[in-house]
């Protein structure tokens, strides 16, 4: 499907907007409060960008004690190129630790690379093991936010599912029960998972540590059981060191859900070492570049700054009526919209800069200060320079620039063109317009006032 027709999809479900409003609307209700009873935010996420925007100028290097100070830890540290490359080695890892079942918890670098796809054509049973993940791996949809990749479902949707899916469902559909019957359902399969798979969300350069956060201990679960734990990151987590981890930490937990802290962060430094009473007995950690040394050469290093918090896409007034589906990547909403286009090409994505208003809500949320707004004006400034609009746009816009070089034809223009669509309106809305149904189809349009701003103006109303 096109992106025309996913927006057009989306917003022709009824249930959706009524699943996304509940979501969006409560974050955003948690964050404001969390923010407000945190005065220092504003300089607290300068110091969040400064970190970012130093390790990545210093990538390298980082990158480099954060691999010998997890070796030294005992972790094997693997370096993958590629989407493709980083399957093929957590393939070969599972093989070789003779895996026939596979815990994972919430990674959207494990979605951007196609780690569930690459898992099941391995024939390697996946336990999807946090909640939200479970309702979508058991719906067989795609996640469609970062942070609770199950959003589009309402609750209604949900208890049906699990009705119809689960062992032993829940008697009656109270958040409870449905919650007591995911963990009666995800237990028993996370503790007899071979491998444990997670993301990170931070790598600790000078300790060579991972660090998870979930709400669920799902992590904790479904990584310390299992013979052998894999980690896949992007090479942008890395920060130096446990000090700079706990600022982003504090930003992180209250930008993505209100919380001052996620209910668990854990650091995870090796596998099992003699006298541990539990651990994996082999730790892998593949480190993925897969884009983002091109994002950083190419004018988009501040994107590596994103700690992937979800709030510029709770606070988008696009996000918030056509979800994240709609937007037909791995990461939805104004950080997906920078970020699709450089991972699968501008050519495919060219349409998701330009859904957005500019409004700027997204960098204001935003905790390590990313000038989403920015970025994607250079999307949509670097598809016009490679010609990738349609005919028609790039012939009407380059009419109107004509026009717009010459007052005396544009303001005859604009005085013929409010008279015509006047014609067409009927108490103050025009509800069809010929050539433009793609507008009217959907929404009216407003019908113009009599003359134009120019010519008020100057006949001085104000
Ligand atoms: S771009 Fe900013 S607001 Fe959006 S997910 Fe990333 S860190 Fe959060």
């Amino acid at each position: 499907m096109s992106f025309a027709e996913r927006v057009d999809a989306a917003l022709h479900d009824p249930l959706l907007k009524t699943a996304i409003d509940r979501a969006t609307g409560t974050a955003q209700a948690k964050r404001a409060a969390a923010i407000a009873a945190f005065p220092s935010f504003e300089p607290a996420r300068r110091r969040a960008a400064a970190i970012k925007d130093h390790v990545i100028a210093n990538l390298g290097a980082y990158l480099a004690a954060f691999e010998a100070n997890a070796q030294a830890a005992g972790a094997a540290v693997h370096w993958a190129r590629t989407a493709d490359e980083a399957c093929a080695i957590v393939i070969d890892i599972c093989k070789k630790a003779d895996a026939k079942r596979v815990a994972r918890s919430k990674s959207m670098l494990g979605e951007e690379i196609g780690l569930p796809h690459a898992l099941e054509a391995a024939d390697i049973t996946r336990v999807e093991t946090d909640l939200a993940e479970h309702i979508i791996q058991l719906a067989h949809e795609r996640p469609s936010h970062i942070i609770w990749p199950a959003l589009h479902k309402t609750r209604e949707q949900v208890a049906d599912l699990f009705r119809a899916s689960h062992r032993s469902p829940q008697n009656e559909d109270t958040i409870p029960a449905m919650a007591a019957s995911a963990r009666r359902q995800l237990r028993e399969d996370m503790l007899s998972a071979d491998v444990g798979i997670s993301g990170a969300n931070f790598l600790i350069a000078d300790t060579g540590a991972v660090c998870t956060v979930t709400n669920e201990g799902n992590a904790e679960l479904s990584l310390v059981p299992p013979r052998v734990h894999i980690v896949t990151a992007g090479i942008e987590k890395v920060v130096p060191s446990m000090r700079h981890a706990t600022h982003l930490l504090r930003l992180l937990a209250r930008s993505a859900t209100g919380a001052a802290l996620t209910q668990y962060t854990t650091f995870y430094a090796g596998p099992r070492r003699p006298g541990d009473r539990e651990g994996p007995e082999e730790m892998h950690i593949v480190l993925v570049d897969n884009g983002r040394t091109r994002m950083r050469d190419e004018g988009l290093a501040e994107m590596l700054r994103c700690i992937r918090c979800g709030a510029c896409m709770n606070h988008c007034v696009v996000f918030r009526q056509i979800g994240g589906h709609a937007y037909g990547g791995t990461y939805p909403g104004p950080m997906g919209a920078v970020l699709t286009p450089a991972l699968d090409g501008l050519a495919g994505a060219k349409d998701l800069p330009n859904a957005c208003t500019l409004n700027g809500k997204c960098r204001e949320v935003c905790p390590v200060d990313i000038p989403l707004p920015t970025l994607l004006r250079g999307w949509r400034e670097k598809s016009w320079r490679e010609g990738l609009e349609p005919v028609t746009m790039r012939r009407g816009l380059g009419l109107w620039a004509w026009a717009a070089k010459r007052p005396a034809l544009y303001r005859l223009g604009t005085r013929v063109a409010i008279a015509a669509l006047r014609r067409f309106g009927r108490r103050g809305w025009i509800a069809r317009l010929p050539l433009a149904s793609g507008w009217t189809d959907g929404r009216d349009f407003p019908r113009p006032e009599a003359g134009s701003f120019m010519a008020r103006y100057r006949k001085g109303e104000r």
